[in-house]
């Protein structure tokens, strides 16, 4: 059974609905979003327009959506950023890091320089970006981590812009 994190309201549907200017792509089953936590100049999320929590509940229209708007998404960052790779990665239930019940599939350009290993920043806390069967992860750890990722909206609304305008035609 996986056991799902508890987030209420869900920030990704609140973002959805009221914070229009951090979408950058819409299609009929995805949204493309900029992630508010910036541990890579312009790392994105690609989540489902439908509140649904992981891969496992996600239709086979979903499943292709989701994958066309990443590669979408991806280009636009090469285009945009030049990273030397593209990173995606994608969490279901707490004890494999997921923070939000809501699915996302993250897309992060990767440069030089970064700190977090491989893997997504909250498996970089664990020493050898490894983790203890059976743990789950512990978002609250990540305050300090967070703090230095955080941006001002309007930076967030100018990396949207910027992503949106290079994206394929
Ligand atoms: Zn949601």
């Amino acid at each position: 059974m996986i056991e799902l994190p508890i987030k209420d309201p869900c920030d990704l549907c609140v973002a959805a609905r009221e914070e229009p200017w951090k979408i950058i792509e819409e299609s009929e089953h995805t949204l493309t979003v900029i992630n508010p936590w910036q541990f890579e100049v312009g790392q994105c999320c690609v989540i489902t327009r439908r509140h649904v929590a992981t891969l496992l509940d996600l239709s086979d229209q979903e499943c292709n959506a989701i994958l066309l708007s990443a590669k979408r998404v991806a280009e636009a960052l090469v285009r945009t950023y030049q990273p030397l790779g593209i990173l995606t990665f994608q969490n279901n239930g707490v004890y494999s890091g997921q923070e939000t019940p809501h699915f996302h599939f993250h897309v992060v350009p990767r440069q030089k320089g970064s700190d977090w290993g491989i893997g997504p920043p909250q498996l970089a806390t664990f020493d050898g970006a490894g983790r203890e069967k059976g743990v789950s992860h512990e978002p609250s750890g990540d305050a300090q981590r967070r703090e230095r990722v955080r941006v001002s909206a309007e930076q967030l609304a100018e990396a949207v812009a910027l992503i949106r305008s290079n994206l394929p035609a």
